[in-house]
């Protein structure tokens, strides 16, 4: 069996949007490259006096409608290739709502469960710096993903700025509010996934307080997705982390659940006590994703649903709050099965959508308020569900195919205006 490559995914994917809208072939030629694959060494004196060297990366795939917009990840699996996929699909997502902005993204391959924090901090410094010469407010503007948090976007800012000399709020996103951070941004990729399920539900006739629902991943896409699908009336009845999962068919207090992950010493499921536990987390995530429930929402990594295990998916709708979760083999047997697909780059672009909200709200030093902020957001996802939804019932194809078509036609006609330089 061939090892899993996300970025030939994407490519793969790409291609088969690129054949069904028939895209001018120097224009696919175009797009199936980044613009730029920045491979930085990122030396570190750890604790205990010895100096060790992360690899770290930031890539941007497109910058056609707009500077470089994506997240960070530290993780021990981290490649060049999954960065440049997640770059590409960032492109697709921030064109699929309409947001200014091309696709980036970032990534240090490194354990950050293994790291303290004083360690933290020097490598978000040392990376930053590294990349600073290619970031910025006006050129790429990063983010939080997995296992990066507001307190990391802080160093990011505070050390881009002392390189530059002057306080550059926007460079980041996902910041604490206190340094220019927006309202809502926290959770906003949740509440996003919330507002898209919410409209699928109704144009599937399903009514909230009847569904229930599982998620993989309780970080911060999957609790606030648990939170926001919990406050409409959804009964959540598995969540998995990479500890194990917990499970309980009357429906999992989800405020207390919440409090117990950011209480535990090491933020997991693991000790809480209102579920039945499975605590081997391959288990957990096998059990979690054939649960018998109306929604799933996979909020942790790429590659989870494929070709092994999609025949024994039982959820009528997925939305993908992790991106890259379902490989296209997988996609085609769940269209044949019927499921509704709320794809990756429309189902979490609630996140960059706030990064966007606060970006704008920086360079302007004018703030908003939640209200205001919740209600651009449930704008830009209902017209994003509603604009894929009509060309998947035009096209009579899935809802990842037609998010694909309006994203990848979005771009394309951008780099047609532009035209290659020189
Ligand atoms: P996070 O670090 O806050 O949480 C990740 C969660 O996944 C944790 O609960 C972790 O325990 C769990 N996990 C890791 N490996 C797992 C495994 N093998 N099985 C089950 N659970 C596992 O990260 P996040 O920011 O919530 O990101 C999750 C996904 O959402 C990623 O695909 C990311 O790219 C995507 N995403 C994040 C944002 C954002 O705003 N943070 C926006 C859009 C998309």
């Amino acid at each position: 069996m061939t090892a899993f490559n996300p970025w030939e995914m994407a490519c793969q994917q790409l291609d088969t949007v690129a054949r069904k809208i028939n895209l001018d072939k120097n224009i696919h030629q175009k797009l199936r490259h980044c613009k730029r694959s920045l491979i930085v060494s990122v030396p570190i004196q750890m604790d205990d006096g010895a100096v060790q060297v992360f690899e770290g990366y930031r890539v941007q795939h497109n910058l056609e409608r707009g500077p470089a917009k994506g997240g960070i990840r530290y993780h021990p699996d981290v490649t060049l290739d999954e960065v440049k996929a997640l770059a590409m699909w960032m492109t697709w997502k921030c064109a699929v709502v309409g947001i200014p902005y091309g696709g980036a993204k970032g990534g240090v391959v490194c354990d950050p469960r293994q790291m303290s924090l004083t360690e933290l901090e020097k490598l978000t410094r040392r990376f930053t710096s590294e990349i600073s010469i290619i970031i910025g407010p006006e050129k790429d503007i990063p983010a939080p993903d997995v296992n990066t948090n507001p307190q990391v976007m802080s160093w990011i800012m505070d050390t881009y700025s002392m390189n530059v000399g002057y306080s550059a709020p926007g460079v980041v996103t996902g910041k604490p509010i206190e340094i220019g951070g927006s309202e809502g941004r926290l959770t906003a990729t949740g509440k996003g996934a919330m507002i898209v399920i919410n409209e699928a539900l109704q144009h599937l006739k399903l009514r909230p307080d009847q569904c229930t629902v599982a998620i993989q991943g309780f970080g911060n896409v999957g609790s606030a997705t648990a939170q926001f699908l919990h406050e409409i009336g959804c009964r959540i009845v598995g969540v998995t982390d990479v500890a194990g999962g917990v499970f309980n068919p009357k429906g999992l207090d989800i405020p207390a659940l919440i409090r117990h992950t950011k209480d535990s010493e090491r933020h997991t499921l693991a000790g809480f006590d209102g579920g039945d536990h499975v605590n081997n987390p391959a288990k957990a995530n096998e059990e979690v994703l054939k649960l018998n429930v109306d929604i799933l929402a996979p909020c942790a990594l790429e590659n989870q649903i494929t070709k092994a295990n999609a025949h024994g998916i039982r959820a009528k709708i997925i939305a993908e709050g992790a991106n890259g979760p379902t490989t296209p083999e997988a996609d085609e047997i769940l269209f044949r099965k019927g499921v509704f697909m709320l794809p990756d780059i429309l189902a979490n672009a609630g996140g960059v959508t706030v990064s966007y909200f606060e970006w704008v709200q920086d360079i302007q030093a004018h703030f908003w308020q939640l209200e205001d902020i919740n209600k651009e957001l449930t704008r830009i996802m209902v017209k994003g569900f509603r604009d894929v939804l009509d060309i998947a019932q035009r096209e009579q194809c899935d809802m990842r195919m037609a998010a694909y078509i309006l994203a990848v036609s979005r771009v394309a006609t951008a780099v047609k205006l532009r035209g290659i330089y020189p």
